[in-house]
């Protein structure tokens, strides 16, 4: 077969939050890149905030689009246009999020009926996706959004339950059989690994799906983790791919400006700011799309970061007050923001512009997956804070295996407000990341590693080589 009959067709069905959607929409131009035409399927509100990137893509000629599938929050009884994990704020909001999520079975089956697709890559959220694949006999491609480690970490616990052998939440396990001596305590662990809960149930049958699917696509590459990308295929059986940095795709498009959500500062400011600072002077501090923190914890963040006398750029998700001093903002910091010594970012920064800077020198984050292999592909040592899904997990690998990051010091999973730190640890934190001579060992790995991540990306490199792989089984699939 040739032409246009032989181009592989991939539908990508991200969780509708802004840490799955991004990757999912680069893993859908990168295919597009290689000759596929992709479909990524949305939310009409989630939609618009990719809607100008494809149209660029298309522009230069890539096959792909987005296709719309209605959000039921209005059945489910959440707000109107309530589509996306990022304004789930509350328990109950968060079931009526998962009830609407596993609605959407149906109008998938029936976006998949209409467009024929060869293949579905879907979020391991969605569990069921398996089995609407299988009714149109087209292969399930699992995508979790996350690296080798944490999936290994994650089954190891599940099966060998150490969490269950300690007597307290603050007691250290070790989750057996894994290349290296990791420990976690049960504080760090999501309620969802450890009780029974709607949650605990999907997570149970993502798993289950993980191995009744086609295989994995994991969005990190195999010489930032080789034990554990060996680990997971050889010894936890599972078929994998390994494509990332994914956030290397497009590096001189505007892409690299708008990333999901529009900035809410213009990007040549911010820009501008940071040509005016010396080379790795800047700390960048951002806790992803999802994490909050409540006033307090914001005036002790900033305290923290008054008393490193860093300069600094701090997305913060709050909004300004109309009237009155926003008690958490206190008035040393204001002053330097005002001296130019700050940026606060309210809202969504350009992430990785900022990242990608050299007047950045450090990245204080909350440890999502995405973050991460940003912070990784900019070079960057890192301050870590994790907050909830897997970002504690996380935290170990930056910092016990590949040494490129300190613990600020949280201890605790959190669902949705981040769990407490000291002033003083910020602030040791920010100032070990910074200078002195372990600042600059891991700033020298973390450049490796960054040179390690590009080779991987490009032409002949283990990612490059995967997901041509990957493509070409589809193609033998799909004829076969
Ligand atoms: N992001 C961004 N600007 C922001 C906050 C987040 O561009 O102000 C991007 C970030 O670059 C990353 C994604 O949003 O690509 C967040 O994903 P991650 O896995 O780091 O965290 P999550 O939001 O899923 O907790």
């Amino acid at each position: 077969m040739s032409g246009e009959t032989s181009q592989l067709h991939i539908f990508f069905f991200p969780f509708m939050a802004h840490g799955h959607m991004i990757p999912a929409v680069d893993m859908a131009e990168l295919f597009a890149s290689r000759g596929c035409k992709t479909t990524i399927v949305l939310t009409p509100a989630n939609a618009k905030f990719f809607a100008e990137a494809i149209e660029r893509s298309r522009n230069l000629g890539l096959n792909i689009e987005i296709v719309l599938l209605k959000f039921p929050a209005v059945e489910v009884g959440l707000p109107e246009g309530c589509e996306n994990a990022h304004s789930v704020t509350t328990e109950e909001m968060a079931m009526k999020f998962l009830m609407a999520i596993t609605m959407l079975e149906q109008p998938l089956e029936q976006l998949i009926m209409e467009h024929r697709p060869s293949c579905l890559v879907a979020d391991i959220f969605y569990p069921w996706a398996t089995g609407v694949a299988a009714k149109f006999g087209i292969p399930r491609l699992v995508f979790h959004g996350t690296n080798f480690f944490a999936l290994c970490a994650s089954i190891c616990l599940n099966k060998y339950e150490p969490h269950k052998k300690v007597s307290s939440e603050s007691e250290p396990f070790l989750i057996p059989n894994l290349p290296d001596e990791i420990k976690l305590t049960r504080s760090q662990l999501p309620f969802y690994a450890k009780e029974d809960s709607q949650l605990s149930t999907l997570a149970k049958k993502a798993e289950e799906s993980e191995l009744t699917s086609y295989g994995v696509i994991v969005n990190s590459f195999y010489e930032l983790e080789p034990a554990y990308a060996d680990y997971y295929r050889k010894v936890l059986g599972r078929k994998a791919w390994h494509i990332g940095p994914t956030c290397l795709y497009n590096e001189d498009k505007e892409d690299r400006e708008q990333r999901g959500p529009k900035s809410t500062i213009d990007e040549h400011e911010c820009v501008n700011w940071l040509n005016s600072k010396k080379h790795n002077s800047v700390v960048y501090v951002c806790f992803g799309s999802n994490a909050n923190f409540n006033d307090a914890q914001l005036e002790k963040i900033a305290m923290g970061l008054e008393a490193s006398g860093k300069e600094f750029i701090w997305v913060v998700r709050k909004e300004k007050q109309e009237e009155g001093k926003e008690e958490w903002l206190p008035e040393g910091l204001e002053k330097r923001i005002m001296e130019g010594k700050g940026l606060l970012i309210r809202g969504w920064a350009p992430q990785v512009l900022i990242l990608e800077h050299e007047a950045v020198g450090g990245f204080v984050t909350h440890c999502g997956w995405n973050s991460i292999m940003e912070g990784v592909c900019a070079g960057l040592p890192m301050a870590t804070w994790p907050v909830a899904a897997e970002q504690f997990y996380n935290e170990k690998f930056v910092t016990q295996l590949l040494g490129i990051g300190v613990c600020v010091g949280a201890g605790k999973w959190a669902r949705f407000v981040g769990d407490s730190v000291k002033k003083e640890a910020i602030e040791k934190a920010v100032t070990r990341l910074m200078e002195g001579e372990e600042a600059e060992e891991m700033r020298s790995r973390a450049r490796e590693l960054k040179v390690l991540a590009r080779r991987a990306f490009e032409e002949g490199g283990s990612s490059f080589s995967d997901l041509n792989a990957l493509i070409e089984e589809l193609r033998l699939h799909r004829t076969s």
